[in-house]
């Protein structure tokens, strides 16, 4: 028998289906709020300034593409460190990090390593959540659990059903926490619920991975990372799976890095050795572009300011159109206090077909919005066609 006739049809990616359908459209004032990019107000997804300048200059000044090792380009990592997790851990002996091929490679490494050093441990998931969280773990082989994270009618953290599926975990078990600008729901903890989870987490001897993809389209750089940064100092062992595709705009580039926290400084080098052992089978050296990029612009200050000022531009223009939604009506309140570029709105699948139908507004039947998407003019239109579906 053909080894690949048993393979059955896989539904393509539900986003992926939205894009297509948008382009399809021939209406000149659709709307596109499916996908999840940063976009400006003229609907680009540029390339940033920094980003521009520091590929002029590798392409003028880098004299080899001899391979690097599977820790990829450690300096990126070494300079990125003080701004993930700031200058105390950054410099504690616990803590090795290495690069990976975005943030989807970390959360792969990340799980591989659990997997190696005990496959029985599960994996705990608020829901909902990055549709692609589950499978990483899974094709991991580990064991996925979840529990419920969201308050939709509300539109509020649920953080007692939060705590209460901590409960079901055993000892040992690992806890996902999207480190700021929840992917879909825009919601975060608050500073006194990061300040519980982490002694909850502690006291039951869980083990956080934090899943921090969005590090400055919240708050800014620092207070996006204040929440993680309390749970990293209240647990002896924890992991961070970062990506640079959002904050320095890069996607396609794949730039990431995973850091991990043993539970003391001698346990460092043999969690790092494996980290190396499992990347190397997975894609043996990250890509390098993306990364030597970030390196680029962390190692000059000019560079490092001009990247800072248009990432909080960035995270201006988000927070400005959550001000417009949030006081265009009482249900959608909650937007102006939430993150990211996500928020979850409260309407059901007939009314997402029915905005497509009647007002070629893009979104997948979640009723999941990228912010930015929007802009002062098309905010208004979409206002206008939503308020009727509105409680
Ligand atoms: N984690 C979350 C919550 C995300 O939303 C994403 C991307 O959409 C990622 C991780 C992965 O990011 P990357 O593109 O760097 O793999």
């Amino acid at each position: 028998a053909p080894l690949f006739g048993r393979l059955e049809r896989q539904a393509p990616d539900a986003l992926l289906a939205i894009i297509g359908l948008h382009r399809a459209d021939p209406r000149p004032g659709k709307i596109d709020v499916g996908v999840g990019v940063y976009r400006d107000a003229t609907g680009a997804t540029p390339v940033m300034r920094a980003v521009k300048a520091a590929e002029a200059r590798l392409l003028a000044t880098q004299d080899t593409k001899s391979y690097l090792g599977p820790e990829g380009d450690q300096r990126f990592t070494d300079l990125l460190a003080p701004i993930a997790l700031g200058g105390a851990l950054a410099a504690d002996g616990r803590i090795t990090g290495v690069q990976t091929p975005g943030g989807t490679g970390a959360l792969r490494l990340a799980a591989e390593l659990i997997a190696v050093a005990d496959a029985e441990r599960a994996v705990w998931i608020g829901t909902p959540t990055w549709p692609n969280h589950a499978p990483i773990f899974r094709a991991a082989g580990l064991t996925v659990r979840t529990q419920a994270y969201y308050d939709a009618a509300q539109s509020r953290v649920d953080f007692d059903a939060f705590l209460a599926g901590l409960t079901q975990a055993r000892a040992g078990d690992v806890v996902l926490l999207h480190g700021c600008c929840h992917n879909p729901t825009g919601t975060g903890f608050a500073h006194h619920e990061w300040a519980v989870l982490a002694k909850e987490i502690a006291r039951r001897g869980l083990i956080p991975l934090v899943d921090l993809a969005y590090q400055g389209l919240g708050q800014g750089l620092e207070e996006d990372a204040a929440g993680m940064h309390v749970v990293l100092n209240g647990v002896p062992e924890a992991m961070v799976a970062y990506s640079c595709d959002k904050n320095f705009a890069l996607y396609r580039e794949r730039v990431g890095a995973l850091w991990v926290q043993a539970d003391r400084p001698a346990m460092a080098l043999p969690v790092r050795e494996n980290m190396l052992v499992l990347a190397r089978s997975l894609w043996s050296m990250p890509p390098d572009h993306g990364a030597a990029i970030v390196r680029t612009i962390l190692e000059e200050p000019a560079l490092t300011s001009d990247w800072r000022d248009e990432l909080t531009q960035m995270c201006g223009r988000i927070r400005s159109l959550r001000a417009i939604l949030g006081a265009a009506h009482p249900a959608l309140a909650p937007i102006a206090r939430q993150d990211g570029l996500f928020a979850l709105l409260p309407i059901g699948r007939e009314t997402v077909a029915a905005l497509r139908a009647e007002h070629g507004i893009y979104m997948p039947d979640s009723g999941r919005i990228n912010i930015a998407g929007l802009n002062d003019e098309t905010v208004a239109r979409f206002v206008a066609a939503l308020l009727p579906h509105l409680k």
